[in-house]
């Protein structure tokens, strides 16, 4: 990082009155989603110093993304909420430019329905009811499922992860939607990692998979994956920007292409297993150090928030014994600069995540709780 002032930028947030989060939470949009290593950061400034063919890049990028994640296409958009726009939309038009014109009202004629377990609907099924179709809502069965794919379903949706939770298995959702000439579009926003998830849902026989380039893979906040099948990609790339088409208000630039591309190939070389045995001993420092504290009891807990196979540490306050309840403890630690976040659980107890903490970051998390919790001086 040698050329990129790290103080100088903390002085931007500074200058505007911005307090620093030690993010204890998630890969939260609202914090900042991850922070960028510098190969990234790096590939960013390099992508901002020329010109270039925007939509050629856009191909290139893609061809070294789907070589390196084992899929047959891929397709760099600015996060995975607008990859489930675009993966709809593609679904709904193909690469036919007057259905392309269509969108997102005029669906008269057009396959405007997306499957979708009841028990998957979430906030981000926003982005694919932005395309103009209608979700229709199924239990966790095979005929369930079989009777509502009918001539308008463009798309079977699933959302990989904890939302899959009491679902019918992908493949099963593959195997009916195939049959039936339907795609399957997979929302793995969350899920990395495992890194190899970019390869297990199409390897699974999803058609298209989305994912955050700014959550797990430490890519540019405003980035996002599409991968998947070649024909769907064109279908994509056909709505996407810079087109006049349903995608162009999700632009990409060329500074996110080339942060997405080095953020993939950095995110594959790092070493899983000791990335994981990390945040095992970041979780293990964290229960160790209040674990013997009167009215708090902390433990390991897995997986995590999105269902990921990682740990984080679940600490539980006992407001009679404490004199304070967990609220009082998540008040304190929103003091100060840095402030600490972390993610509520239940009505008395906080998870500390290590995915969005650095490397030693969780020494900063102990201090301050233990300070939350009367132990030690705050500072
Ligand atoms: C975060 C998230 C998204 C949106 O991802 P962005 O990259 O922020 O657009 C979509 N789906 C799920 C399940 C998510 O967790």
């Amino acid at each position: 990082m040698a050329m990129v002032k790290t103080a100088g930028t903390l002085d931007l947030y500074a200058e505007l009155g911005m307090r620093r989060v030690v993010n204890a939470s998630a890969t939260l949009t609202r914090l900042g989603g991850s922070l960028m290593p510098p190969p990234v950061i790096e590939a960013m400034v390099q992508a901002s110093r020329s010109f270039i063919d925007l939509p050629e890049l856009q191909r290139r990028v893609g061809e070294r993304i789907a070589r390196a994640t084992k899929n047959e296409a891929a397709y760099v958009c600015c996060g995975a909420a607008a990859g489930l726009t675009l993966a709809t939309a593609a679904c709904v038009t193909g690469t036919d430019p007057a259905k392309i014109g269509r969108l997102p009202r005029d669906l008269d004629g057009l396959k405007d329905e997306v499957v979708v377990h009841k028990s998957q609907r979430n906030g981000y099924d926003f982005a694919v009811r932005q395309a103009g179709v209608r979700l229709v809502e199924i239990g966790p069965s095979v005929a369930e499922l079989d009777r509502a794919i009918g001539e308008r379903t463009a798309a079977v949706l699933y959302f990989a992860g904890r939302l899959a939770e009491g679902s019918l298995p992908l493949e099963t959702v593959v195997e009916v939607a195939h049959r039936r000439g339907v795609p399957v579009v997979v929302d793995g926003a969350a899920q990395i990692p495992p890194i190899a998830n970019l390869w297990a849902y199409t390897q699974a026989g999803a058609d298209l998979a989305t994912f955050s380039g700014g959550k797990g893979l430490r890519g540019p906040q405003t980035s996002g994956l599409i991968l998947g099948r070649a024909d769907l990609i064109e279908a994509v790339r056909l709505n996407g920007p810079p087109n006049q088409a349903i995608g162009r208000p999700m632009k990409v630039g060329k500074e996110e292409m080339l942060g997405l591309l080095a953020a993939v190939e950095w995110s594959l070389s790092l070493d899983e297993p000791a990335l994981l045995a990390r945040y095992e001993r970041q979780v293990a420092r964290v229960v160790d150090a209040v674990r013997n504290i009167p009215g708090v009891a902390a433990e390991r807990d897995f997986p995590s928030e999105a269902g990921q196979p990682m740990p984080r540490a679940l600490v539980r306050f006992d407001a009679a014994a404490l004199g304070f309840d967990r609220d009082e403890v998540v008040r304190r630690l929103g003091e100060g600069d840095p402030y600490v976040e972390v993610a509520k659980s239940g009505a008395d107890g906080i998870w500390i995540n290590p995915q969005t903490l650095e490397d030693g970051e969780e020494a900063i998390v102990v201090d301050r709780l233990l300070a939350a919790l009367g132990q030690r001086r705050g500072r």
